[in-house]
């Protein structure tokens, strides 16, 4: 049994129900959970002791949508003038060139800045399956998750509507709808584990309803409800979108999910910009979840959701960066920042608190993520958290919130400490388990490649 004691931290931020905060606290981690939370904890045998009197720790951060292979295609110069349709239509050919080593590596790479930003868990929705490809690339995402230790909710994302067929993707990068549903079948087998304190699932996530088949819908919810894991698509994104399911369904982007049988506590959709009152109402009866993906929204100029009204109404929101070409970065704290200010521009000064952005990237998450043991610091809850020194640069003569001082003031988001499960995998800023420079200049290498091969 390994122990982990954390003495006479200045302050614990729990983001438990009643948002207690203690001050000169201690907290005891024993293998994957935290057991103990007190003033002054005495424990024998402990495997390492960390003197927390100048650090705040924080529960482990949730990303709930991500696309970690974009962090190869990030900042390129073509793309950064396009809106959603255009900026696909260019990355297409040049995303036709992943390969396993590419998913690999960006999965190491995406994860790496997360872990360095207080994110513990990821949901990273992977789409791309070219054709001249093995097609277990996503087997290369858990490779790599492991490797680096965080908690992955893999999407097994999916495009079977090409150009040809009044899709948005070209051929080379669509499957059929059997080659689809036959390898989120063999996934689910593999990875899926629906036990508490797991560090794999698998949540079937045909990519948006400009790219996959009407069959391909319906085919995935009813393996997922099967097997019961969860669903995932990008929705209301765009008012292209909007106007694409409209021409092509004859009806609303949420309509045409509701008819799939595409709402529920077991589905979440990223964005969830252009949705009207009603629209966010069903949501909230139907207990349906939205992935809020402030930097990317503002970075394609794709609009602002609704999301003060959406709380209030009580749907499930969680925080997530969105891929890495569409922001260009995997920094869970800056996306708090962003919707932070996002929200207070456009619905007001009383439309959201630093501390209910955090409860967005925290208990939201988990509630989407449904693992009831992250997202908060409590006794037999998973040991995910990260801690950041108030001896900062960035926070001189503002220790007065902690949540606040996070996502307002900072010379560097980067995290002091990060456990996920138990296991410090950020130390002094450093990551433990991999190589950060071999990480660096890899995938450099295999993004110049991609990108000559387009
Ligand atoms: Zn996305």
């Amino acid at each position: 049994m390994s122990k982990i004691l954390i003495k006479n931290l200045k302050e614990i931020i729990t983001m438990n129900d009643n948002r207690e905060r203690l001050k000169d606290s201690s907290l005891l981690i024993k293998d994957n959970k935290i057991v103990k939370i007190a003033k002054n904890i005495e424990e024998k045998n402990v495997d390492k002791v960390i003197d927390g009197s100048k650090y705040y720790l924080f529960p482990g951060l949730i990303n709930t949508h991500h696309h970690f292979y974009q962090t190869l295609t990030r900042n390129l110069p073509d793309a950064q003038q396009a809106e959603l349709f255009e900026w696909l239509k260019y990355l297409y050919p040049i995303w036709a060139n992943l390969s396993p080593e590419a998913v690999y590596y960006s999965t190491l790479l995406a994860s790496a800045e997360l872990l360095k930003t207080g994110c513990t868990t990821a949901s990273d929705q992977f789409y791309v399956f070219p054709k001249n490809q093995p097609d277990n690339l996503l087997d290369y995402q858990f490779d790599a998750a492991e490797d680096i230790g965080i908690r992955l909710h893999a999407c097994r994302g999916s495009m079977s509507l090409s150009e040809k067929d009044g899709g948005l993707p070209p051929d080379n990068v669509v499957q059929t709808d059997k080659e689809i549903i036959d390898d989120s079948l063999r996934l689910i087998e593999k990875y899926h584990d629906s036990s508490p304190f797991a560090m794999k699932r698998i949540v079937l996530a045909p990519c948006s309803p400009f790219s996959v088949t009407e069959d391909l819908m319906i085919e995935s919810i009813k393996l997922a409800r099967e097997y019961g894991v969860q669903c995932h698509t990008h929705l209301a994104e765009t008012k292209d979108e909007e106007k694409y399911v409209q021409d092509r369904f004859g009806m609303r982007p949420l309509a045409y999910m509701e008819k799939l049988g595409w709402i529920g506590e077991d589905v979440w959709y990223a964005h969830g910009v252009h949705l009207n009152s009603k629209e966010i109402k069903k949501l909230a009866e139907t207990k349906t979840g939205v992935a809020h993906c402030p930097v990317s929204n503002m970075k394609l100029s794709s609009g602002a959701a609704e999301v003060p009204e959406m709380i209030s109404l009580g749907v499930p929101v969680g925080l997530a960066v969105d891929g890495s070409a569409s922001n260009d970065s995997s920094n869970m704290i800056l996306e708090m920042k962003a919707a932070f200010l996002m929200h207070r521009l456009i619905h007001g000064m009383n439309s959201i608190t630093a501390e209910g952005v955090l409860s967005l990237a925290t208990n939201g998450g988990r509630d989407i993520l449904n693992q009831p043991v992250i997202g908060s610091l409590e006794e037999g809850k998973a040991a995910d958290m990260f801690m950041i020194s108030s001896e900062r640069l960035g926070f001189a003569g503002g220790l007065y919130d902690p949540v606040s001082a996070i996502i307002n003031t900072g010379d560097s988001q980067e995290v002091d400490y990060t456990i996920v499960n138990g296991e410090i995998v950020v130390e002094n800023g450093k990551l433990t388990n991999v190589d950060e420079k071999e990480i660096i200049s890899r995938t450099n290498e295999i993004s110049k490649k991609m990108i000559a091969g387009s």
